[in-house]
């Protein structure tokens, strides 16, 4: 296995916010890791842009300890660090004055025939402000991009209105609406599994899948996000957009080509077969939590109301929800999907569960005989396991045994897994926007998603409580064996 390098041409890639959390966890190691991969052509810039006032020595310390606690210190090589943070620069820009525009424009211009990419890792709000003065102050070029983070608007309404705002400077074709959950290795290969494959496809229906489970677990709270938290709850920031991708994923038609249309329209052919959940059946199909703080003899576990710094919240800290693809492939297979916090595992992963077998020839003392199961592991560690019977090896008679074909990518192939945000950078830059999210898409699922919040509103109840380091409600059991079904085990 070997890693290839696609080559692009020197780039200027300006994050705006590039003092912020998420550039510091996230997008300034995923460059050093580029760069450290050869991928970072000499002269391309990352040029921060925030209200902070600092200038590029200042930044370039702050890049310096951001590297420095997410890249291990056998990984980091102080020439090439020092290459890197050679290529960082800052100007203080405030999205909501003139201030700091005309510095950007100056070290812009020149290089108006190269790959401009602008990432906004700022507050939702500045979206709009920032595209405008990044039109008013003549920034868009040809070869210009622009990068949005969730969350894209609360609901429809509001998504509409961020979109018409970038839309407003950029063209479609220049929007990359990123969901890093696209980015994730296992997600890549459930479409090589798929369609390089002859094995899977003739199986992948109602004819032979029973259900599928999407499961994102997270063990940390809101920690210091609850009054951004407030806004949303785990059906808007999870669902609407991670669950959700990963559902379509599974459940969309071989794409013509694998092409960033081609995908996407086969991804919002999945969003608009979802049957709807409304005020009539959400009580059945929906289960809403929020978690309650823990005491152990060592310490306290805060509640989502104490962390969040309000009394009475009824924001969802966990759902769970029977979903239906309601087309000719998927008719009455159910796609169980739960998320929350504080669970007791960080665990994200998709589980197709294949029909039990039609019958059984195996003698009684064998042992059951369990239905197929394929599961991908998204997070921790990377890998999918495709769970058969076997025969327990050594003489003794017929013993059956279910176990996992299992394949962890990172040790299989001997390779650093790649954090998300690597590859799809890189996706930006060489303007390749199959693993982002198309306006569409991202509409098509809000407009799913905002009957359910109608629907609970309307019912005016507070989600269900549970006890922090637990798997939910009780409800969310109930949900799945009711139908004679459990939550996949290694989960649990
Ligand atoms: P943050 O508060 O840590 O950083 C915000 C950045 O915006 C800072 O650089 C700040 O200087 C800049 N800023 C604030 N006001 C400004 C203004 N008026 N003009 C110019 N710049 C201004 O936020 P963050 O956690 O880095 O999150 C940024 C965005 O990314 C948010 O929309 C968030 O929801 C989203 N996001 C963050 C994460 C994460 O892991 N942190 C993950 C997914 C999405």
């Amino acid at each position: 296995m070997s890693t290839r390098i696609i080559p692009v041409d020197a780039f200027d890639f300006v994050v705006f916010g590039g003092t912020g959390d998420l550039a510091r966890r996230k997008l300034l190691p995923a460059l050093y890791h580029r760069m450290q991969d050869g991928q970072i052509p000499e002269g391309s810039r990352i040029i921060a842009a925030s209200r902070d006032e600092l200038d590029s020595p200042a930044y370039r310390s702050l890049v310096l300890g951001a590297i420095e606690s997410s890249v291990p210190d056998d990984v980091r090589d102080t020439e090439l660090l020092e290459r890197f943070l050679a290529c960082c620069h800052h100007v203080t820009v405030d999205a909501g004055s003139e201030l700091g525009w005309a510095a950007l424009a100056d070290l812009l211009a020149g290089r108006e025939d190269r790959v401009r990419a602008f990432y906004l890792a700022v507050a939702p709000r500045f979206f709009g402000p920032i595209c405008e003065r990044v039109g008013q102050s003549r920034l868009v070029t040809p070869k210009s991009r622009v990068v949005i983070e969730k969350p894209m608007g609360r609901d429809l309404e509001s998504s509409r209105l961020v979109n018409d705002a970038v839309g407003a400077v950029f063209s479609e074709s220049q929007v990359f609406r990123i969901d890093h959950y696209l980015g994730k290795e296992t997600v890549q290969n459930l479409m090589a599994l798929r369609f390089a494959n002859a094995l899977f496809e003739p199986l992948w229906g109602a004819a032979h899948i029973d259900h599928v489970q999407i499961t994102v677990a997270e063990t940390l709270g809101v920690g210091g996000r609850g009054s951004y938290y407030e806004t949303a709850g785990a059906l808007r920031d999870m669902v609407q957009n991670h669950l959700l991708q990963l559902l379509c994923l599974v459940a969309m038609e071989p794409p013509e080509s694998y092409t960033a249309d081609s995908v996407r329209d086969e991804k919002l052919k999945v969003l608009k077969a979802l049957r709807p959940i409304t005020i009539e059946n959400a009580a059945q199909l929906t289960v809403r939590g929020q978690y309650m703080g823990l005491s152990t003899a060592r310490d306290r576990i805060p509640a989502y109301t104490e962390e969040a710094g309000v009394a009475r919240s009824r924001t969802e800290t966990f759902v769970a929800i029977k979903a239906e693809v309601a087309n000719w492939r998927w008719a009455g297979v159910p796609f169980y999907l739960r998320t929350g916090k504080r669970l007791p595992s960080r665990v994200s992963e998709i589980v197709v569960a294949f029909r039990p077998i039609p019958h059984n020839i195996f003698p009684a003392g064998s042992g059951a005989v369990q239905a197929n199961k394929l599961v991908l592991r998204l997070q921790p560690d990377e890998g999918v396991k495709q769970w058969v019977m076997i025969k327990d090896p050594g003489p003794g008679g017929m013993r059956l045994r279910h176990v996992p074909l299992d394949m962890s990518f990172a040790e299989a192939f001997g390779i650093r897994n790649p954090d998300a945000y690597e590859r799809l950078l890189m996706d930006v830059v060489r303007g390749n926007q199959t693993l982002f999210m198309r306006r569409d898409e991202v509409e098509a699922a809000w407009r799913w998603i905002d009957p359910i919040l109608e629907a609970w509103e309307n019912e005016g109840t507070a989600p269900n409580a549970y006890t922090a380091g637990t798997w939910g409600p009780t409800r969310s059991v109930a949900l799945i064996e009711r139908d004679g079904r459990t939550w996949h085990e290694e989960t649990v």
